[in-house]
């Protein structure tokens, strides 16, 4: 099913992923060989606007000079060593990393899911030795349409029904509200419920944005309760949606924060699960580890990431960024699109269901250099890296303004 308009030599690649590789997405007709800030380039030389920047996980952008020296440097002394033995990355990581959280105490795994599952780990055991309920009887309230990885505990608690269709049987112990209600949190709340797991906005399912206020009532709440606030900021923390982490925006003041995707600069898959010392400090050893979590490589790497991100005031620029981009975007046709939402640079365009498609509209973007992604069909999202320049945020408004000013069939019928 090869696009026509890709060359023999995309094709190929395309050829070999689609005859050797499982079928586990559905990626656009592009092969990318290249990429510098917020610029890629596929195999026939073309450059793109990176807008999707690997689901949030090039904010720093491609190949940031920095992280490459990083890279080269440590490369040469020691990369991994296992947590059998310490090595003098990880000490000024853990440093680094909690002092930029506000924290007491980190612990570095490797991707996303994996610090969630962390995380549901360190919530139940706090249930028991700390609050002292019953042995296996802990309960996580999470939220409808959450996304949290795709491991087969956390999809046991998602509402997505492809995530989960046949891939049972799955584990117990949580408890799905809807997202944006404080009163259902509330009210979902049993003596058994160790913690609430949320994303401050709600990434995968199509950048939902919460009203105003219910990240300051989920906090207070939880402190009401004696249950640990989980704030999932893998994709919306490190800047992305205008602040260092979106949960900043409130008075909301997470027990538990899990972070991933940016926190590696793009070079190094590197996650987190950081907090106060009497929640991460109820891990014994033995209780919990990873062969690669808090490799040299990993640490040195993700330390140059945070400088990079607070050096060169990342959020801010994402603040300003994301405001004068939604505002342009305000004038799209109404029959085109139903909303552009969004914080800072992680933003969405709702298409109206009868305007068409997603994907159609990624295409038509990918023709016309940018590259963005839909999630969920109606929506497209627009995550570019934050260290974009303003004439490449000029060029995209002006692209993404053609290509939604007319319907599919309008399109089509030209
Ligand atoms: C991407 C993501 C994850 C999973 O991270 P992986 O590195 O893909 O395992 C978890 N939570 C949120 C909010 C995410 O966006």
């Amino acid at each position: 099913m090869t696009n026509p308009k890709s060359s023999e030599i995309a094709k190929k690649y395309i050829d070999l992923a689609n005859k050797y590789g499982a079928h586990n997405y559905h990626p656009l007709e592009v092969v990318l060989t290249k990429g510098f800030g917020e610029w890629v380039w596929d195999i026939d030389g073309k450059k793109y606007l990176d807008m999707l920047s690997a689901y949030s996980a090039v904010n720093q952008g491609h190949c940031h000079p920095r992280l490459q020296k990083t890279l080269m440097d440590q490369s040469q002394k020691i990369t991994l060593t296992s947590r059998a033995f310490h090595n003098d990355q990880m000490g000024l990581w853990l440093k680094q990393i909690t002092e930029m959280c506000g924290m007491d105490m980190a612990l570095p795994m490797n991707t996303g899911a994996e610090a969630v599952e962390t995380a549901i780990k360190i919530a139940r055991k706090w249930g028991y030795v700390v609050k002292k309920i019953p042995l296996n009887s802990a309960e996580i309230i999470v939220c409808d349409h959450n996304f949290h990885g795709r491991t087969s505990t956390i999809v046991s608690f998602s509402s997505e029904p492809q995530y989960k269709q046949e891939f049972g049987p799955f584990c117990g112990g949580f408890k799905a509200v809807p997202f944006g209600d404080a009163d259902a949190l509330e009210k979902a709340i049993t003596p058994n419920t160790v913690g609430f797991l949320f994303e401050p906005i709600q990434g995968e399912a199509g950048i939902i944005v919460p009203h105003d206020g219910y990240l300051s009532q989920v906090s207070s709440i939880c402190k009401k309760h004696n249950i640990l606030c989980i704030a999932d900021e893998i994709q919306t923390g490190m800047g992305r949606t205008g602040k260092l982490f979106a949960h900043q925006y409130e008075d909301c003041h997470p027990d538990v924060l899990i972070l991933g995707k940016a926190l590696g600069g793009a070079f190094y898959p590197i996650s987190a699960v950081v907090g106060s010392k009497d929640v991460i400090g109820v891990l014994k050893p033995g209780d919990h580890g990873s062969t690669f979590g808090g490799n040299s490589l990993a640490c040195a790497l993700s330390q140059t990431a945070m400088s990079i991100t607070i050096e060169e005031d990342l959020p801010q620029r994402s603040f300003k960024l994301g405001e004068k981009f939604r505002k342009a975007l305000s004038i799209l046709p109404k029959h085109v699109v139903k909303e552009v939402r969004g914080k800072g640079l992680l933003n969405a365009i709702e298409i109206q269901k009868e305007a068409g498609h997603g994907r159609f509209y990624s295409e038509l973007l990918q023709e016309r250099g940018i590259l963005a992604k839909e999630t969920h069909d109606v929506t497209v999202r627009f995550a570019p890296p934050l260290i974009m320049q303003d004439s490449s945020l000029d060029f995209a408004i002006k692209t993404i303004l053609e290509v939604f000013s007319k319907t599919q069939d309008e399109w089509s019928k030209k």
